[in-house]
């Protein structure tokens, strides 16, 4: 472990993307052959193209970020796209990524998840992540339904909807999602839509520089099994917020605003600020160290210690 006299600690994310000092990289740089199997008309398209689109944009190699993958429709970017990926358990993509940003905060880590193992099997996760201001972005694909599955409802299905797992219409009470991310006190809240990709790459972006938990909530189409959110529906109800003159640093109207989705869907930058330190910034052992614990990593002769069972 090196220390210093500076408190600042290790470089961020995007510096060791900068040093490299070479042009930067292209759509090209994150392309797979892989083929797709997403639905025609399926939202993730839209979705993938922003991620490389930002990753792009911010000057960033394949090799200089980490993208993970919970389980779901979403997931199968994880084999159509360049750049260090990890697809793992269903639920279990925050602690995953929050692991990994912690041992390396030197490069950018971005989490993929869905809605159905977002707000429930992985809802625990997301609670601690939004508190503990991990620094790294989660990418929220928000299709209100569990598409992998064949369209089971999620607690984000809309009231009502039927779904394959419920002909009757859902008996359950919507969660409020957003309502319940602004009552975790997090310190960047986003929204965008599968069919602005522009937006998205521009949110993204603004979520990898964020020095702290980014969440992003990504409304996505999925027209083989979500046919009340369409991209139709979409089009027509999503609008930037900055248009209107929202100003992210006011909390309790970013809050109002993304709770708000009765007539219209505000989109954009809703809630921002850096005054919160990120988690391993107030860790009282790494202070002034510039090292990360990637780099600590050493060979420990342990036979010592075994002995004293022998
Ligand atoms: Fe996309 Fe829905 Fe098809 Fe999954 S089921 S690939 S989310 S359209």
């Amino acid at each position: 472990m090196m220390k210093s006299d500076a408190s600042a600690g290790p470089p961020s994310p995007l510096d060791s993307a900068r040093s490299y000092g070479r042009a930067g990289s292209s759509m090209q740089d994150f392309a797979s052959q892989n083929p797709c199997t997403w639905c025609d008309g399926c939202g993730d398209y839209g979705i993938w193209t922003a991620a490389r689109s930002a990753l792009v944009d911010l000057h960033i190699w394949p090799w200089q970020v980490l993208l993970c993958y919970d389980v779901g429709c979403h997931g199968n970017m994880s084999d159509k796209i360049g750049g260090y990926r990890f697809h793992g358990l269903h639920g279990r993509v925050l602690p995953l990524a929050a692991g990994a940003a912690l041992a390396n905060p030197t490069i950018p880590v971005i989490a993929f998840g869905g809605d159905g193992a977002s707000f429930s099997e992985g809802v625990g996760h997301l609670v601690h992540a939004v508190r503990s201001n991990y620094r790294f972005t989660f990418v929220m694909h928000n299709n209100a339904n569990y598409g992998l599955t064949t369209g089971q409802a999620s607690a984000l299905t809309w009231q009502d909807q039927k779904m394959n797992s419920s002909p009757n219409g859902i008996p359950e009470t919507t969660l409020n999602s957003m309502d319940f991310i602004f009552s975790l006190q997090p310190t960047f809240v986003a929204r965008g839509w599968s069919g602005d990709i522009a937006q998205m790459s521009k949110i993204l972006q603004a979520a990898i520089r964020h020095r702290g938990f980014a969440y992003v909530d990504m409304l996505q189409a999925c027209p083989t099994y979500n046919k009340f959110a369409t991209h139709e529906w979409l089009m027509q109800h999503c609008y930037d917020a900055a248009t209107e003159g929202h100003d992210p640093k006011n909390f309790e109207k970013a809050r109002a605003l993304a709770v708000d989705t009765q007539n219209r869907v505000a989109t954009g930058i809703l809630y921002q600020t850096e005054d919160v330190p990120a988690f391993h910034e107030r860790l009282k052992p790494r202070e002034g160290v510039t090292t990360t614990s990637v780099q600590e990593v050493k060979i420990v002769d342990t036979s010592r210690w075994l002995k004293a069972f022998e």
